[in-house]
């Protein structure tokens, strides 16, 4: 068991609001992902959870326990975190045994046991005469996650675990901790400011901005159906485009295009008047103009190209719009790696209004 519950948890430090009101229920051998910009208090949630910083308001259970006041040694959660926080003076086994030593109830011999089944686990039995000095990035962090893992914990609480590491390492252990907990089978939150470690790792993911939860739901959902302007513009890469203006006769009146409304767009926009429609680069079509003089359709319009970035499976191409106020780009598009657009050139943008999303211009809420 290790459903943890959070219940309008706050936390000040002084007049700061790191975290506020945050109601948040992590099911049992849930593998949750806390996603935010800097500084959005998503280390002070997690360090909450641990019992490291206190609560100024608001509840914390573990399997229905009360935990505000209770130690962290007795939470029977293990954190693991960025700097992975190993002891330099000790070996490898030393480090992994510590974990356990903490424990009433093991003999030495038990000990040992379990820390040469942990290393199995994890790849390290080699490593496990050395000091932490002497290990690469991924290496140490493999014997941070051993020592969290060697106590069977309810719980594992990551705090950006993966930062330390370069690119291809942290692909590559993103796979090994989602199998890792999925044969361990144990609640995990997981703290990262990157959306993409949300995405691929998390089984859902609460988004937090400015202390508050902003959405929680599934990646998926999150990608498809975000709860406003802020959590669109969080997931996703390249960021979802976004157009202010006003309501209009015809739908939208944008800075520079108008964006008339089919009947589902105008029923759930109803008489909110600032807006703000958004559209994925990816839902962005872009075409050749074969014909300048041809007339548009209703969501088409006539755009040029700024730069095009090529990625080799996709391009993401950059577009500005001649009666855009300045000459900066109005939005981007993803295109195939074959279909291939040139700065300078005129193409035709296609706005799909299935794939348009609506937002209250003045509280960001989506409409749709
Ligand atoms: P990052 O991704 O940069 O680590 P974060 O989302 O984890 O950021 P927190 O570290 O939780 O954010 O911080 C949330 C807010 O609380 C910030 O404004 C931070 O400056 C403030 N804060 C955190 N710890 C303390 C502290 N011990 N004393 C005062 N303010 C603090």
């Amino acid at each position: 068991m290790g459903r943890i519950q959070l219940d309008h948890l706050t936390k000040r430090f002084g007049d700061t609001v790191a975290v506020e009101d945050v109601t948040l229920d992590i099911e049992d051998s849930e593998f949750l992902v806390l996603v935010g910009p800097s500084g959005c208090g998503k280390s002070t949630t997690l360090r909450m959870i641990a019992g490291l910083e206190t609560t100024s308001e608001g509840n914390l259970y573990i399997d229905g326990d009360h935990m505000n006041y209770r130690v962290p040694q007795n939470r029977d959660i293990a954190m693991v975190f960025q700097d992975y926080a190993l002891y330099p003076h000790m070996t490898v086994r030393e480090n992994v045994r510590f974990g356990l030593e903490e424990e009433a109830g093991y003999t030495a011999d038990e000990m040992d046991e379990r820390v040469e089944e942990v290393a199995a686990d994890l790849g390290i039995e080699a490593l496990l005469d050395r000091k932490p000095g002497e290990l690469s990035g991924g290496q140490q962090q493999r014997v941070a996650l051993g020592r969290a893992i060697v106590r069977d914990p309810e719980a594992f609480l990551m705090d950006e675990p993966l930062a330390n590491l370069d690119a291809k390492l942290r692909s590559q252990m993103r796979a090994e901790l989602q199998n890792l907990q999925a044969d361990l089978d144990v609640t995990t939150v997981y703290v990262t400011h990157n959306q993409t470690e949300a995405m691929t790792m998390g089984d859902r993911i609460a988004v937090l901005n400015d202390g508050s939860l902003q959405q929680v739901g599934e990646p998926l959902e999150l990608y498809h159906e975000p709860a406003n302007q802020f959590v669109a513009g969080f997931i996703g890469e390249p960021m979802m485009n976004f157009l202010r203006g006003r309501r209009s006769k015809a739908g939208f009146a944008g800075d520079f295009l108008e964006y008339p409304f089919d009947d589902r767009l105008a029923d759930v926009v109803g008489d909110v008047d600032d807006l703000v429609i958004g559209i994925r680069p990816e839902a962005v079509d872009v075409r050749r103009d074969e014909d300048e003089s041809a007339p548009l359709g209703d969501h088409e319009y006539r755009m040029t190209v700024t730069v095009t970035e090529t990625h080799g499976d996709q391009n993401v191409v950059h577009l500005t719009h001649a009666d855009a106020a300045s000459d900066h780009d109005v939005l981007q598009a993803v295109t195939d790696g074959m279909h291939v657009v040139e700065a300078g050139e005129s193409v035709v943008v296609t706005l799909d209004p299935e794939r348009i999303h609506v937002f209250d211009g003045t509280g960001g809420d989506a409409l749709c």
